[in-house]
């Protein structure tokens, strides 16, 4: 039987993981999950930050320094838009805007967001299968002193510098897996969980009912690598976001969220005092370097996980 290794994946801490992963394994073997929390519109357009990320980064696209968009790409569009008085806080590179174009058309004309990624990759050339976690709007809001935001409105817009109280994945008890989730999860070799925000990247794919629980039932076994490293995140919000929703800011509040399913936690060496606790929760630790600084530190990464899961 083909051996497929099933990623569950966020932006940019993902981005730079898959890529390290189809360095080291055929990129036809491995299936990408991918959070559709983070979609919004923008301009009336469907933009999904995670997958576009997921999927630049796969085509050797991405711009590497922002760590989204497209390589080298131009701002024309977005700066006729702000000329025009539109809210131009979404930067949009024109390259980039071909994507949600596409996407914004084909789904208008009826097409399911599997069908529209699907159609992405194979023009952009990207051999491992992308399928987004739900085709049925799953919306992260995150509730602030001043009320909820969309998750754009916080991150993007306020750069998640406003206190957080609180979660919600707006619409996803009534959200179904999309086609081929629940069944690439039981058939997989292995199940990796990418270095992503735990709260709104793994969050919003793990609210779809039937994920989790295709998790913890799966005879694949799933490994996570933790985004926090040394106490704190490697990027963006996670920290704050963890700690709103209850969980202690390290490796073991990682290993506390993901208990219910998770067989091992790839933590960084600089954590390795914790992982006599990771071993208490019933969890396998696997301390290796996890900082993906350059190519080679993503591949080594890469090639750590796929060694601990093929033992
Ligand atoms: P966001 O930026 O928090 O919205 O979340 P994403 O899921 O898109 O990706 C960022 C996550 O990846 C953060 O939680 C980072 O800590 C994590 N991350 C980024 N780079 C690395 C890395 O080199 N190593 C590890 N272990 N985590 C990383």
């Amino acid at each position: 039987m083909k051996s497929i290794i099933v990623a569950l994946a966020g932006g940019t801490g993902a981005a730079k993981f898959l890529r390290g992963l189809v360095a080291v394994v055929p990129p036809e073997q491995v299936a990408v999950i991918v959070n559709t929390g983070d979609d919004a519109l923008v301009w009336g357009l469907h933009v999904s930050p995670d997958l576009d990320t997921v999927t630049y980064a796969l085509a050797g696209l991405l711009d590497e320094a922002k760590g989204w968009g497209v390589r080298d790409d131009t701002f024309r569009c977005l700066a006729a838009m702000a000329a025009l008085g539109r809210e131009t806080w979404f930067n949009l590179g024109d390259r980039d805007l071909g994507t949600h174009l596409f996407r914004t058309e084909r789904l208008a004309a009826g097409r399911s967001l599997t069908e529209v990624t699907e159609a992405i990759r194979r023009a952009l050339g990207v051999r491992s299968r992308l399928l987004p976690a739900s085709d049925s709007p799953v919306a992260t809001r995150v509730l602030t002193p001043g009320g909820w935001l969309g998750f754009q409105e916080y991150f993007v817009r306020e750069k998640a510098r406003v206190e957080v109280l609180d979660v919600a994945y707006g619409g996803a008890e009534t959200a179904s897996p999309a086609p081929g989730v629940l069944e690439a999860i039981h058939a997989a070799t292995a199940v990796v969980i990418c270095p992503s925000n735990p709260i709104t990247s793994i969050g919003p794919i793990l609210a779809v009912p039937g994920i989790a629980e295709a998790l913890a039932s799966t005879p694949a076994r799933v490994l996570a690598i933790s985004p926090i490293v040394g106490g704190a995140p490697v990027s963006g919000p996670a920290g704050k976001l963890m700690a709103a929703k209850g969980l202690p800011v390290s490796a073991l509040g990682v290993a506390q969220l993901y208990r219910p399913w998770l067989d091992v936690l790839a933590l960084d060496r600089q954590d390795e005092r914790l992982a006599p606790d990771v071993a208490a929760l019933g969890i396998a630790p696997l301390v290796t370097g996890t900082l993906m600084t350059d190519r080679r530190a993503e591949a080594a990464l890469a090639r750590a996980v796929v060694d601990r899961l093929a033992s």
